[in-house]
């Protein structure tokens, strides 16, 4: 629907002026979509687009043609780890709950 597309078009510009690219470090955390626990240790569930090795996204130009969330979007449905510089300064924001598991497993190793 065109209407829908004008809006996010907007959402994305406002987005970017407000959250500029060069803040990301590049960690592909927020590309996490899920983590549980198996028998054979944590499983990690990223994005299909990102390259699991350089930690970036393989289609990041045209991310937002996959359904990727900009990061005002991002911010309110809670995707960043609390210490991104995206969210690390806002007081009342909550990280997905899987990165206490990501944490403890980091711990472990
Ligand atoms: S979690 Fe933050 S710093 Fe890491 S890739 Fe995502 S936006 Fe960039
Ligand atoms: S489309 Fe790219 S930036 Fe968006 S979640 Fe997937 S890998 Fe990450």
């Amino acid at each position: 629907m065109e209407t829908l597309r004008f809006r996010k078009n907007k959402v994305i510009k406002i987005s970017e002026e407000l959250f500029p690219d060069e803040l990301c470090e590049r960690c592909g955390r927020c590309c996490i979509l899920h983590a549980y626990k198996t028998e054979n240790g944590l499983e990690v569930v990223y994005c299909e687009h990102l390259n699991k090795e350089t930690k970036l996204c393989t289609v990041y130009k045209n991310r937002f043609k996959y359904g990727c969330l900009t990061v005002m979007e991002g911010i309110m449905a809670g995707v960043f780890p609390k210490d991104c510089p995206y969210v690390k300064d806002l007081e009342n924001y909550e990280e997905p709950w899987f990165y206490r598991l990501i944490k403890e497993e980091e711990k472990n190793k």
